[in-house]
């Protein structure tokens, strides 16, 4: 995000002014196999949320005899909490392609594509205007500054469905078929867009491409925490002062980020709970919150790092009526392909739903329990396993806020006063 609020980068010749695409001509020298390798050894991890090693995923694409090779940026941000990509797409966009040229070079993929999610309509003009620029001064299309080198990228907008943003389906919708996951393996890199070998990076991670090349690898693996370094961007939302989206070393601890760069607790009420990751990562209480935010130390905390999408929740929020609100949410966007999510997530939020009301009966935080283990595990793509780990994660830790809502003093009231 470095001068992005200084200057207006959507502007070509602005990006170039600041140093843009200047990590392009530099990654031109090198082989394309060399690229693989200084990604490896920067240590970069997929920024979408589930962290796995960027190097290591271009390197199986890359050994894969099949061509075409297809490069496909995720910009279908939908996880509730995350908004971290939209500043790169709609204040930066030079940046990410040119983080998706020099991918492209390093894949010898000809072909990129960035899914962008249907609620960005603002961004998508953005991106076409600095791709027409980029193809104006010849950083796109063939023969890249001279070179044997061929690259077009073009935009697809999504039609506004969470699921698009898992990997398979954003294939399928792309390919223009329904966009409903498949079982992994096999896994894009060998049979993606058009079964061919197809590398899917998230916004954040291919933005970070240009600044490897930059730097090098050893200067940024030495950014952030050492076993999966770098910069990351935080959104941050709910009851903190200052919200918003901020970039800082991966590992920089929740309380950091809650009171040092968010100001705190908005009316300096009390902290109740943070979910650290986007919706699917597991809720924590406020003892958990020197945990360093990366894709290793989180688990040590019971949670993961996701996206980096904090949700911050005073004292007065109520947690049962936000697993409720998170549930509404999944049952919404479950595509239906499977019995255990499309079934079983309505369920959940009917449960979550007589609960919230004052309905709720004895046995029924068991029920919720029990249906949500049927989910998790059981389904062809992760968001199932979100809901079932909201519940599963809100219950363990946040038990006393569901007992209230079904206690019999508590259903009593609600009957006076109705
Ligand atoms: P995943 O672990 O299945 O895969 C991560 C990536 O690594 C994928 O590109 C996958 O193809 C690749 N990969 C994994 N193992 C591989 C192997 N053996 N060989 C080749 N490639 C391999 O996770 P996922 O389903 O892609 O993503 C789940 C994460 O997405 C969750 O952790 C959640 O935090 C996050 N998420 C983010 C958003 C958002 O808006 N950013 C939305 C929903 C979910």
């Amino acid at each position: 995000m470095k001068n992005i609020d200084r200057s207006d980068l959507t502007d070509m010749d602005e990006y170039i002014k600041f140093g843009g695409y200047s990590a392009i001509l530099k990654a031109l020298e090198m082989k394309p196999s060399d690229i693989i390798d200084e990604v490896k050894r920067s240590g970069l991890r997929g920024r979408g949320g589930a962290g796995f090693p960027t190097g290591m995923k271009w390197s199986f694409a890359a050994a894969d005899p099949k061509k075409p090779k297809y490069l496909i940026c995720n910009a279908d941000e939908g996880e509730p909490g995350t908004f971290k990509d939209k500043p790169i797409l709609e204040k930066n966009p030079h940046l990410l392609i040119e983080g998706m040229i020099i991918s492209g070079y390093a894949l010898q993929a000809e072909y990129g594509y960035i899914y962008l999610r249907g609620e960005y309509p603002k961004a998508k003009d953005i991106l076409e205007k600095a791709i027409k620029q980029a193809y104006n001064r010849g950083y796109l299309g063939d023969n890249i500054h001279g070179k044997e080198v061929n690259f077009h990228l073009y935009v697809h907008q999504g039609a506004g469905a969470y699921i698009c943003g898992e990997e398979t389906a954003l294939i399928e919708s792309l390919e223009g078929k329904r966009g409903q996951p498949k079982i992994k393996p096999p896994f894009p890199v060998n049979e993606g867009f058009l079964s061919k070998p197809t590398v899917v990076n998230n916004v954040e991670t291919l933005a970070n491409i240009p600044y490897i090349i930059e730097i090098g690898a050893e200067a940024y693996s030495k950014i952030g925490s050492p076993e999966c370094p770098g910069p990351k961007l935080f959104s941050v939302s709910g009851n903190v002062k200052n919200p918003g989206v901020y970039e800082l070393p991966m590992g920089t601890t929740l309380r950091e980020i809650i009171y040092t760069h968010c100001g705190g607790i908005r009316d300096d009420k009390k902290l109740k709970a943070v979910i650290p990751g986007g919706i699917s990562t597991p809720i924590l209480t406020p003892d958990k919150i020197d945990c360093p935010m990366d894709f290793v130390n989180m688990p040590k905390y019971g949670s993961m790092l996701g996206s980096g999408a904090v949700m911050v929740f005073d004292e007065t929020v109520d947690l049962a009526k936000i697993c409720l609100r998170a549930m509404k949410f999944f049952e919404h966007e479950s595509c239906g392909k499977c019995t255990p999510c499309r079934e079983g997530i309505g369920w959940m939020r009917a449960i979550l739903e007589r609960i919230c009301s004052g309905s709720g009966m004895a046995g029924d935080i068991e029920l919720l329990i029990e249906v949500s283990k049927n989910i998790a595990g059981k389904t062809f793509c992760p968001l199932g396993d979100g809901a079932a780990v909201v519940v599963q994660s809100f219950i363990n830790n946040f038990r006393q806020e569901f007992e209230q809502h079904i206690s019999k003093e508590f259903s009593k009231e609600i009957k006076v006063a109705a």
